[in-house]
């Protein structure tokens, strides 16, 4: 069982430092370099909470440009996630980026060494896993 959070503390948030967008599929321009930085962060602040997201997709994501046979980096509609009557919603495409079980989707070793660092230091360190619903 992590430790508790406080309440009315301070949170790191550190979002989607993953392969795919540091030199991956969807990289980032200069994403790499800014990984030291975002490591001493992680080590040095006064966190009571530290939050990780990973956008983590399963292979046939509605947002993957090759699903539906389209170029990436632009709208495309897809049907709506939530209201068949509403027919389609305008989607951005992307490259396949962040598959489930990819050297794509995992955080980026440095940034994985320093959160769990940070657990064995005793600051509560939570992990949100997002985009995994292939529809929406
Ligand atoms: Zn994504």
């Amino acid at each position: 069982m992590p430790p508790p959070v406080p309440p009315g503390g301070i949170a790191l948030l550190v979002v989607d430092v993953q392969h795919d967008f540091l030199d991956g599929s969807l990289a980032v321009p200069g994403a790499r370099a800014i990984v030291p930085n975002l490591v001493r962060i992680i080590q040095e602040g006064d966190w009571d909470l530290v939050v990780a997201t990973q956008d983590f997709h399963p292979p046939n994501h509605i947002s993957f440009a090759e699903r539906h046979g389209v170029a990436p980096f632009q709208l495309h509609d897809v049907p709506h996630p939530f209201w068949e009557s509403k027919s389609t919603v305008s989607q951005m495409m992307w490259p396949v980026h962040c598959v489930q079980g990819t050297q794509g989707a995992e955080i980026d070793d440095a940034i994985t060494a320093a959160l769990d660092e940070r657990l064995a230091w005793g600051t509560p360190v939570r992990y949100v896993q997002k985009g995994q619903d292939p529809h929406t």
